[in-house]
Formats: structure tokens, sequence, C-alpha cells
């Protein structure tokens, strides 16, 4: 059985009737119309699934039938096949063009009508399925393509995500230092090879936080680094990015600066003073009140910059230069004054890095070649003027450089190790000195030989035993050697001090305090480790003349050094005046130009 909804319309009753009868007898369902609006009524009622259409009709003929329905949207899809007598004219192009498929002319040939309404049918349920299956392709394109959207959305959650944990210091929630360098590279980067120079970067660094993290362990000095970046953060009072770039080092970029302009880089240097101040309040930590002390690099953008790397070498080496509060500046002895806790980058200081590592391969060198010597300057007893002992200098004539001072290869020496086989040459070399001068004058059977001990060489598990054996193997009795030792070497750690002196006392070795005045100043607390001789800071004397405070200063300390059973030498006495005034409050020794400057042993 046929299946299918079918219209035919047609103003002769006897044309309906014919087909009305074929058509429900292959089992279709029709439905008949008279004229043109009552078809259209028809389809409105309920839309068939062809419609056989009679062109001419009195009202409204087939075309303009035809051609109103493929107007409405709804029945646009409707096959609309023309029906025409015998006779009449059927314009079939015009057929055509108002939207029919088909025709079909009278009298009917029953199998060409049937097949062509099949065909149709078909051709209309092929469609329709084409158009269910179009749609549910569609419903699942818009699905698929809803579904990937979340996906992606989670994914870019997820690398979100990933990038914060990458860019954020865990503890503090600050940038860490991929974080800042990236921060910075995106600031500073105006196009290939064109970098911004309106900015300013400070870092500011907790002086001797492992103390901190020493006493009250980790976790407490974690929370420590927590509160350290929340002052910082509500200290800010302008528009700047804080970073912790790793321990208690933090970095804050300020943008939107005129470098070029003096009151920027100054607001600048404000900013970071009053930073400084806000972190040296007391901090709360385990029920103490805990003091930070810090110090603090500038970097001022310059346009020569050529990588983001170069920046933060620079305000690293800033703050490597600046000197925490109350001490004085790792870089002693360079050509840069650094005085304050905070210190701007200038171009000399990362010549002088560059410096000091060439230094130090040279003085590797030297000391391999020998070509290190030792220069003495005598100790005079001041109240008889006689040669009470010497202290060895080092010398180091450079090759190009010339004479290279103490004071600036020392330093180097001791922060690459290379102070310990140097210091070893002085002791031996000065031992075999003085051994060679007993030998020559009986004269020089009391001398003392003072050799200065630096820091580092304090650490040497062997230091003791080291010295012993340059003693047997040059022949110098204990009692002739003096070893210097700084006030600092002391107190940096106290306790392997104490161990240390108290061995080479027992060994009858002599031991002096160099430089007393300059460090921590307290001779009671000095009074602990078994010292025989106080040798007081140039500074000190070089004032005398012009300070009367300092003599008061210098004869309460010349008293309590007498009672604590110490000699004093005054070092750097470079006038009579100066050597009265020593003499007159009982100051027994001293070393100075006024005797003799350094010299060779010959
Ligand atoms: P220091 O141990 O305090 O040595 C005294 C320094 O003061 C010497 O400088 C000496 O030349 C200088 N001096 C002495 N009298 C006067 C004076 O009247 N006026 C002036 N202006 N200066 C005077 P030098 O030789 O340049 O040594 C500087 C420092 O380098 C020494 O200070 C010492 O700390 C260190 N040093 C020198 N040789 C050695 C060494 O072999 N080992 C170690 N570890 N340090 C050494
Ligand atoms: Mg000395
Ligand atoms: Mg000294």
């Amino acid at each position: 059985m046929a299946q299918g909804n079918i219209l035919l319309v047609d103003d002769t009753p006897a044309n309906l009737e014919l087909l009305l009868e074929l058509l429900m007898k292959q089992g279709y369902k029709v439905r008949c119309a008279i004229s043109g609006p009552l078809a259209i009524r028809a389809v409105e009622a309920m839309p068939p699934d062809v419609i056989l259409l009679d062109v001419n009709m009195p009202d409204m003929d087939g075309y303009t039938v035809c051609r109103t329905l493929k107007q409405n949207p709804k029945f646009k899809d409707i096959p609309v096949l023309f029906v025409s007598a015998l006779g009449e004219t059927l314009d079939k192009v015009k057929a055509f063009e108002v939207g029919g498929v088909d025709y079909v002319t009278k009298p009917f040939q029953i199998d060409e009508v049937l097949a062509r309404i099949q065909t149709h049918l078909a051709l209309r349920a092929a469609q329709f399925e084409v158009k269910v299956l179009n749609a549910q392709l569609e419903q699942r394109v818009v699905e698929r393509t809803a579904q990937l959207q979340k996906e992606m959305t989670k994914r870019q959650h997820i690398q979100e995500k990933l990038l914060y944990r990458a860019t954020h210091d865990e503890l503090t929630d600050l940038l860490n230092r991929p974080g800042f360098v990236r921060e910075l590279k995106q600031f500073v980067t105006q196009g290939p090879g064109q970098m911004k120079s309106s900015y300013a970067i400070v870092t500011l660094a907790c002086d001797r936080f492992q103390q901190i993290i020493n006493a009250f362990g980790h976790l407490a000095s974690d929370r420590l680094l927590t509160k350290i970046a929340n002052r910082l953060e509500l200290g800010l009072s302008q528009d700047a990015v804080v970073a912790r770039l790793g321990g208690e080092h933090f970095a804050i970029l300020f943008k939107a600066l005129d470098v070029e302009e003096r009151e920027a880089c100054q607001g600048i240097l404000m900013e970071a003073k009053r930073l400084q101040a806000e972190l040296s309040k007391p901090f709360q930590l385990e029920q103490r009140e805990l003091f930070l002390q810090t110090k603090c690099g500038v970097v001022f953008g310059q346009p020569h910059y050529e990588n983001v790397d170069h920046i933060l070498r620079d305000v690293d080496i800033a703050c490597y230069w600046a000197k925490p509060q109350g001490q004085i500046s790792p870089v002693a002895g360079s050509s840069v004054e650094v005085s304050e806790s905070y210190c701007v980058f200038d171009n000399q200081m990362h010549h002088q890095a560059l410096n000091r590592i060439e230094l130090e391969g040279d003085l590797r060198l030297a000391i391999e070649r020998r070509e290190l010597t030792l220069q003495y300057q005598p100790l005079i007893a001041l109240e008889s003027g006689e040669l009470a002992g010497l202290e060895a200098l080092v010398r180091w004539k450079h090759p190009e450089q010339g004479m290279i001072s103490p004071d600036q290869f020392i330093p180097v020496a001791e922060a690459s190790g290379l102070i310990v086989p140097l210091g070893l040459m002085v002791l031996r070399q000065a031992c075999e000195q003085l051994r060679a001068w007993q030998e020559q004058y009986p004269l020089a059977q009391s001398l003392k030989m003072s050799v200065n001990l630096s820091v580092r060489q304090f650490a040497q598990p062997d230091l003791v035993e080291q010295i012993e054996q340059t003693l047997v193997e040059t022949g110098l009795r204990p009692q002739n050697l003096k070893l210097e030792i700084t006030e600092s070497a002391i107190m940096d750690n106290a306790e392997l001090a104490a161990a240390i002196l108290g061995q080479l006392r027992s060994r009858q070795i002599q031991l002096a305090i160099d430089d007393f005045g300059t460090g921590y100043s307290s001779l009671s607390y000095l009074n602990q480790f078994p010292v025989d001789t106080l040798k007081i800071d140039r500074s000190f004397v070089s004032q005398l003349d012009q300070d009367p405070k300092q003599v008061g200063i210098l004869k309460a300390i010349t008293t309590l050094a007498h009672t604590l059973e110490m000699d004093i030498v005054a070092e750097g006495i470079e006038t009579e005046q100066q050597l009265k005034q020593l003499r007159s409050f009982g100051c027994q020794f001293g070393q100075g130009y006024f005797f003799s400057k350094p010299v060779d042993a010959a």
C-alpha cells in the first residue's frame, strides 16, 4: 500500500473524482479542493506531501497558487505537479519558474501519473531524511564544538595555573626569579634590538639571614620571609612589581619613570631608603622581637642594556657593594666609595668585578711562581727606643701593574681561598728570616716576628699543626712568633677562635689583636681570649693631634689593657708629637713611618 497525503486541486469535479478514486485505491490519503483559495487553506490546515494542481481555474490560476505557497517557508518544499487538459495551453517554463516540479496532461496515462507521484513522494521523503540527518549533524557539530571549547578552556586554565606556579614564589606568592625575568623582559623589550630605559630596579637583601635560620629553624624563617614580603608590598607608594628572587633576596621593578630626570632618580632612592626603614622596624618571631639589617642595590634603566641578564647582574653587583648598616663594605679597598646600606650601580663596579677575577688569576700564578715577597716594619719599645720586633708584610709586584697594595689583593686572596697557601708562604719566610737574623745577631734572640693571620686561615682544621711544623722546620722558637688576628676574625666564630687561640697559647706562641678599635672594640669580651697584645689601629693614632677626645679614649684603652695584662702597640705613628703623647700615657710599643716604613730584609 502506497503512503502519503495528496491534495488534488481542480475546478472540474469530474477530474477530481477520477483521480481521487484512482489514488485512494493505491492507498494514498487524498483531499480535494475546487479552487485556488481553498487549496491554500487546505495546505495551511494540514500540509500534504504532494499537490496535484490544475493550471486553469477561474478565481486564481494554478501558477498563482503555486507561487503563493512557495513564498511561505513552511510550504515551499511541498512538491507541486501541474495538471492540464489536452488542448489547454500549459506554459511549462512558467510552471517551473513559479516552483512546480513536474506536470501531467489529461487525459491521464494512469501509470505515468502514479509513477510521477511516487517519484516525487520518494524524492520528498529522501529530502526530508537528508534534512533530518543534516539537522542531526548540525546538532552534533554544535555539541562537539561546545565540548571542544570546554576542553580548551579547561586546558587554558591548567596552563595558566602551571604558568602561575612556575612564575610565582609558593611561600610569599610574589613573582619568583623566572617570573620577574619574564616580567622585566616584557616590560623593557620595545621591539627587535630596542630596549626601554625608563625604569629602575631595586634589590633588597637581608643580612645574616643564615643566623636567623640557625636560631629559629626553617619554618619560622619562612614565616619571617612572608612578613617581609607583606611589608614590602604594603610599603610601596608607587606602581611597582615586587618579586622574591630566592632566599632572602627581594627585587622591585619601578615602571614608568623618567630616568633622565634627577627627581625621578632621587625619588627611587628615597623609596628604597623608606623600604629599608620599614624593614628595620622590629618583627615578631617566636615571641621575640627581631631586628633586620638590609642592604639594597639600585640600577637605573639605560638604553645600552642588551638583555635582562645584564640588568639583573648589575643590580646584584650594586647590592653586593652596599654595606649593611653598621658594617664595612665587602669590597674594601676599592676606588668606588660605598658607605651606605644602599648602592646605585656604576659601570666601574662591573669593571672591578672583572678586574677582581683577573687579579685572582694573576695572584694564583704569582704564588706559584713565588713572586710575592716580604717587607718588615720594626716595632719599637717607646721608652727605650729599642727594636722589640718586626711585622712581616707581604708585597706583590705585578709584572704589568707594578706594586699592588695588600689592601687590594688580600681580600681577593681571602675570597678565593688563596690566602691559605699565601699565608703559609709568609709564615715560613718570616720565620726563616728571623731565624737567620738570630744566627747573625745575638741581639735578635728576643725579637718577636709578627705575622698576620686572616679569618679564612682560622677555618683551616690543620692550622695549628701547620704552624707547629713551620716552627720545627725553620728552627724558630714559638716565643719568637706573634700571630696577629683581627677582632672580627675572633667574633665571627668565637667558639672556634677560643679553641684555636688556646691551642696556640699552650704552645707558647704569642697572640695579638690587630686593628683594635675598628670593629667591636669590646675589651672586656676580648679578655676571655688568651691574648698578649693589643694593636691600636692607625686611625686612632692619626687623630691624636686633632681630636682631644681621642686622647681620652686611648688613655682609657691603655689603662684597661694593662689591667688585663696585655701589651699595647700603637700602629701608624708618624709624628714626634704622637710618639710623645703615646709615651705619656704608658703605651709601651709603637710602629709607624716615624720610625721606619716597611723595608726589605736587606
Ligand atoms: P696591618 O696588619 O694593620 O699592617 C699595618 C699596615 O699599616 C701596613 O700596611 C703598614 O705598611 C701600614 N703602616 C704602618 N705604619 C704606618 C704609618 O705610619 N702610616 C701609614 N699610613 N701606614 C702605616 P700594608 O703593608 O699595606 O698592609 C695592609 C694590611 O694588609 C695589613 O694591615 C694586614 O691586614 C694586611 N696584610 C699585609 N700582609 C699580610 C699578610 O702576610 N697576611 C695577611 N693575612 N694580611 C696581610
Ligand atoms: Mg698586622
Ligand atoms: Mg693593623
